[in-house]
C-alpha cells in the first residue's frame, strides 16, 4: 500500500530562522467537510439578531485587548514585526470588531427607495459562506478586516491564512469560539495557496475576499469569475509620497522614513516612492540618510529596535535581489543595500536614488526596508510620476498649503490619499485601491455591502392592481 507523505505548514521565527511549530496540511476531504459545516452553520447564523452577533463580536474585541501582550508576542515570533507594532495591530483589530458590532444593524437596516410605484426598499441579506484568503504582514488585522463586517452581516467564513502565520490563525479561531461564536461560523483552512482555486470552485462557497499579491489576485479573480462569484481584491501598492515645495523638511523626512520602515517596509500602503522637489532634494536626501542610518535594526522584542527582520529568509533574499537589480540598471545606493551578516531575515535599511522609468524596478513593488527618492521640477511632473505605475492603492501629499495639497490629492490615481500623513488605517475609513491594486473596499460602511444581497422588495397594494 502506498504511504502518503504528510506535508506541513511551518511557523518559523524570522529573527533567527528557527522552526517554532508545524501544522499538518489539511486534505481535500477535510477542507470540504469544513466548508459543509460552514454552509450548515449559515442556516442558523443568518437568522440570529444583530444584537446576538454584536454580543459575540464585542467579546472577541475584549478578549483580544485582554490578551494583547500574548497575541502581540505570537505575531512577532511568527513574522518578525516589532512587538509594539504587533500590539498596536491587536488594538486596531479590536476597534474594528467593535465598530461593526456597534454599527452593522444601522448599516444594514432596510433602505427605502423613492418611487412612484408604491413602497420599495432594499433589504440587505447575507449570502452564505465567504472564503477569505489573507497575507501575513498584519496577521490579526487582515483576518479582522474581512471577518468583522462579514460575520456581523450574517455570513459565515472559512479562512485561508498565509502559510507562515498558522499560530496567529489558530489563536484567532480559538478566540472566536471562546467569545461564543457557534462552531462552523468561522474556521481555518490549513492549506497552501496553490489549493485555493479548488476551494473557490466548491458551490457552497458563495464569494471570495483576497488580500495579497497580483499573482494570487489574478488567479482567484479568474476562479471566482469562472464560477460567477463575487470577489474583492486588495493587492499590492507602490504609494507615492509627494513633498510640496513649502514643506517643513524635517517633518516630511521623519514621516516618510519612519512610515517606510513600519513593519520593516512590508506594508501595502507604505510610502514606497518619495517624490521631492529638485530645489530641496539634496537637503532632503541628506536628512533622510542621516535618520535612516541612526535607526536600530535588531530584535523585534526590544523596545528600542526600529527596523525589524523581514518576514522570512525568502522575503529578505527577494528584496536584496530587487536592490541588486535596481543598481544593475542604474540606481544609486545612498545607504545600505546589503543583507546584514547575522542570523535572521535582515536587510540593511536602504536608500536608493537615480531610478528612472527605464529601470525595471521602477514598476515593481519593493516589500522591504528600502526608501526610494525621486525628484521633480514642476508639480505636474510630480503628479505624472506618482501616476506612472500600474498600482493605485494609497498615496500622500505633504506640505503646509492644504488647498494645494488637496488639489494634488485629487489628481493622484489611487483609492486613498492622505495629506500630511502616510496612508493610514481607521475602522470608519474605507481601505482599498484601483488599477492593479484591486477592487472593493474594506472597513467603513462600504465593506459591509460587499458581501450582502441588496434585495429589492416592492409592494403594490391589492387595491391598486390593474
Ligand atoms: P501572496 O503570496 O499573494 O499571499 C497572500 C495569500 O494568498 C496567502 O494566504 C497565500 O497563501 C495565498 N496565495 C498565494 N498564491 C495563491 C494563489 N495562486 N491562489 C490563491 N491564493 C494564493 O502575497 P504575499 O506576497 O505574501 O503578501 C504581500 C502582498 O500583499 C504585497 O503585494 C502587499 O502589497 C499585498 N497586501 C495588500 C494589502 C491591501 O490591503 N491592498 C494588504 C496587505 C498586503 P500561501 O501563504 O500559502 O502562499
Amino acid at each position: 500500500m502506498e504511504t502518503l507523505k504528510k506535508s506541513y505548514i511551518k511557523s518559523i521565527n524570522p529573527f533567527n530562522n528557527e522552526l517554532v511549530k508545524e501544522f499538518e496540511v489539511m486534505s481535500n476531504d477535510q477542507v470540504d467537510q469544513i466548508v459543509d459545516k460552514a454552509d450548515e452553520a449559515f442556516k442558523s447564523w443568518k437568522n440570529t439578531s444583530f444584537d446576538e452577533r454584536a454580543k459575540i463580536i464585542h467579546k472577541v474585541a475584549s478578549i483580544m485587548r485582554d490578551r494583547k501582550q500574548e497575541l502581540g508576542k505570537l505575531a512577532t515570533l511568527e513574522m518578525g514585526k516589532l512587538l509594539r507594532e504587533s500590539i498596536y495591530e491587536v488594538e486596531l483589530s479590536a476597534n474594528i470588531f467593535d465598530y461593526y458590532a456597534d454599527n452593522a444593524s444601522k448599516f444594514l437596516s432596510d433602505h427605502p427607495l423613492e418611487t412612484e410605484l408604491g413602497e420599495a426598499f432594499l433589504s440587505y441579506e447575507p449570502i452564505g459562506v465567504l472564503l477569505s484568503v489573507q497575507p501575513w504582514n498584519f496577521p490579526y488585522y487582515q483576518i479582522t478586516r474581512s471577518a468583522a463586517s462579514a460575520l456581523m452581516a450574517g455570513n459565515t467564513m472559512v479562512l485561508k491564512h498565509a502559510s507562515n502565520v498558522p499560530q496567529c490563525a489558530q489563536i484567532m479561531e480559538d478566540i472566536f469560539h471562546e467569545a461564543g461564536l457557534p462552531k462552523g461560523v468561522y474556521t481555518n483552512l490549513f492549506v497552501p495557496g496553490g489549493s485555493v482555486e479548488r476551494i473557490v470552485d466548491n458551490p457552497k462557497i458563495k464569494a471570495v475576499a483576497l488580500t495579497g499579491s497580483e499573482a494570487a489576485g489574478g488567479s482567484i479573480a479568474a476562479a471566482a469569475g469562472k464560477n460567477i462569484k463575487k470577489s474583492t481584491l486588495e493587492l499590492g501598492g507602490s504609494d507615492p509620497f509627494i513633498v510640496l515645495e513649502d514643506v517643513d523638511i524635517d517633518k516630511a523626512v521623519e514621516t516618510a522614513i519612519l512610515g517606510r520602515m513600519w513593519n520593516a517596509g512590508q506594508v501595502c500602503v507604505s510610502p514606497k516612492r518619495i517624490i521631492v522637489p529638485e530645489t530641496i532634494a539634496e537637503n532632503f536626501i541628506q536628512k533622510a540618510k542621516t535618520l535612516l542610518a541612526s535607526l536600530k535594526v535588531g530584535n523585534p522584542l526590544e523596545d528600542d529596535t526600529v527596523v525589524a527582520p523581514l518576514s522570512s529568509e525568502k522575503a529578505a533574499q527577494d528584496v536584496a535581489g530587487q536592490v541588486e537589480k535596481a543598481v544593475a540598471n542604474g540606481a544609486k545606493v545612498e545607504l545600505g543595500g546589503k543583507r546584514i551578516d547575522r542570523p535572521g531575515a535582515f536587510l540593511e535599511p536602504t536608500l536608493l536614488t537615480g531610478i528612472t522609468a527605464e529601470n525595471p524596478i521602477f514598476f515593481e513593488e519593493i516589500f522591504g526596508p528600502v526608501v526610494v527618492i525621486y525628484t521633480y521640477k514642476t508639480i505636474e511632473d510630480a503628479i505624472e510620476l506618482a501616476n506612472a505605475t500600474t498600482f493605485g492603492l494609497g498615496g500622500s501629499v505633504f506640505g503646509n498649503d492644504i488647498a494645494k495639497a488637496k488639489e494634488v490629492a485629487r489628481k493622484i490615481d489611487t483609492g486613498m490619499v492622505y495629506i500630511n500623513h502616510v496612508t493610514g488605517i481607521a475602522p470608519e475609513l474605507p481601505f482599498g485601491g484601483t488599477k492593479r491594486s484591486g477592487y472593493g473596499r474594506e472597513q467603513s460602511p462600504a465593506a459591509i455591502y460587499e458581501f450582502v444581497n441588496a434585495k429589492l422588495i416592492r409592494v403594490t397594494s391589492p387595491e391598486n392592481l390593474y
